[in-house]
């Protein structure tokens, strides 16, 4: 199958983007439309998108891949839709994870629908971005400025909202500082560098605006890390809600962001050029510096947040993650996400937190490999809890499994020697 397949060019046309977490989703939307281009995100799952999922597979694919073609296919099959008009963003990948196949099998139905002139955007670096149009080195840091500005925007919730004195306070003000920075990412008339400052100083609004809302931190709550398959644990519908469920419990998440697989992707592919002898080469000093670039764009966007996520810091050195994971999972023999789940959960055990949770779709090999040697991390690490949910759309009883589990991890936290570190406004 080709990389992208449909007719034309993306002018013109609404691209749908599917829902990896609202935020990165929403300012992935907003960078199309700096470009011209009517990006919006695939409205939000419910039983009939699952109904359509589920009518064109035959349950031996991944629950994502389910839910992202209901996404689409609820699109298609509402009655306003043009199919000239339209065009859906699903990138892929190579290798064994079945993430590879979802374009191609979304690609198939369209075809036996008729629908073979509906444009699959697939961007990859083998074609230069073209489809793109306009600068695409410029779409590509603008893209990583909203990621990262959506990742911490998105810690920002997760850190107030369980210690709000007014239910769906967080959730309102988190609603207004997204739409606040979409508005400065899908701005078209001005250049990069300016939307570049303008973005820091949203940050600088976002953070006091979070001020404004009453909370109450006199009581800390038990803090999970939650690591695990990146689409299952950072869309809500996909995974039950589960941190929805840890807060009304009593607990504070810890969602690992979408950043940290761009850090790992730019150091695989560092490290592969090194395999196959290009150690010094310009591929490698491109890789070098992109990787540099984004770290500094990162350190730069969150420095006003520095203060607020004192005990919260995430790390754009990966290999931090992928040393602490190596004992387990070496990185350079297991690759993906479970070297980053296992990693990712020592690295929030080494941050003080009291359990972690595993989020995975059912039959997911990351998880399953992960769950595999979880036994042997918690009883090396005073036997911090760490649990595997795995998510396929069925019923089950998650407030009785999360309570739980949250009942391990306070009495793990009344004994534990990894205590935390807290920012300020817990004082
Ligand atoms: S990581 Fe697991 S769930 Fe996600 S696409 Fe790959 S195989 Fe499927």
């Amino acid at each position: 199958m080709p990389a992208n397949s449909g007719n034309g060019s993306l002018q013109g046309k609404t691209l749908y983007i599917p829902r990896m977490s609202v935020e990165g989703a929403a300012v992935m939307a907003a960078c199309y439309r700096a470009i011209g281009v009517n990006g919006q995100m695939v409205p939000e799952s419910d039983p009939t998108t699952l109904d359509l999922g589920r009518q064109y597979t035959i349950g031996e694919e991944c629950y994502p891949e389910i839910v992202t073609l209901g996404g689409f296919l609820k699109i298609v099959e509402d009655p306003k839709f043009n199919p000239d008009e339209t065009a859906f963003l699903m990138p892929t990948a190579g290798g064994p994870c079945r993430f590879g196949q979802y374009r191609d099998l979304f690609q198939k139905i369209l075809k036996d629908r008729g629908l073979e002139q509906v444009m699959v955007l697939a961007p990859t670096s083998a074609n230069g971005y073209n489809e793109i149009g306009g600068n695409p080195g410029e779409f590509i840091r603008l893209a990583w400025w909203g990621l990262v500005c959506a990742d911490a925007l998105r810690r920002l919730l997760l850190q107030t909202r369980p210690y709000e004195k007014v239910s769906g306070d967080t959730d309102r003000v988190h609603a207004e500082c997204l739409d606040s920075l979409c508005g400065v990412v899908e701005k078209t008339d001005i250049p990069l560098k300016e939307k570049f400052d303008l973005l820091k100083s949203t940050m600088v609004e976002i953070r006091d605006k979070y001020t404004t809302i009453e909370t109450d931190y006199t009581r800390t709550k038990p803090l999970i890390g939650i690591v695990g398959e990146i689409y299952c644990r950072l869309d809500d519908f996909t995974n039950g809600q589960l941190i929805r469920v840890v807060e009304k419990l009593g607990g504070e998440a810890w969602l690992a962001g979408i950043a940290e697989w761009v850090f790992y992707v730019n150091f695989m592919q560092r490290f592969d050029m090194r395999l196959e002898g290009q150690r010094f080469s310009k591929s490698m000093l491109g890789a070098v510096i992109k990787d540099k670039i984004q770290a500094r764009d990162e350190h730069l966007l969150l420095h006003s947040l520095k203060e607020r996520f004192i005990g919260y810091e995430e790390t754009s050195q990966i290999k931090d993650l992928l040393d602490l994971a190596s004992p387990y999972l070496p990185y350079s023999g297991s690759l993906g996400e479970m070297v980053l789940n296992v990693g990712g959960a020592l690295y929030f055990y080494q941050k003080g937190a009291d359990g972690i949770i595993d989020i995975s779709p059912f039959t997911c090999m990351n998880g399953i490999v992960s769950e595999a040697v979880y036994p042997r991390v918690s009883r090396d690490h005073e036997g911090v809890p760490i649990r595997n949910f795995y998510f396929d759309g069925t019923e089950s009883d998650l407030e009785r499994d999360v309570d739980i589990f949250l009942e391990l991890a306070t009495t793990y936290r009344r004994s534990k020697m990894k205590q935390r570190k807290y920012p300020p406004h817990f004082n």
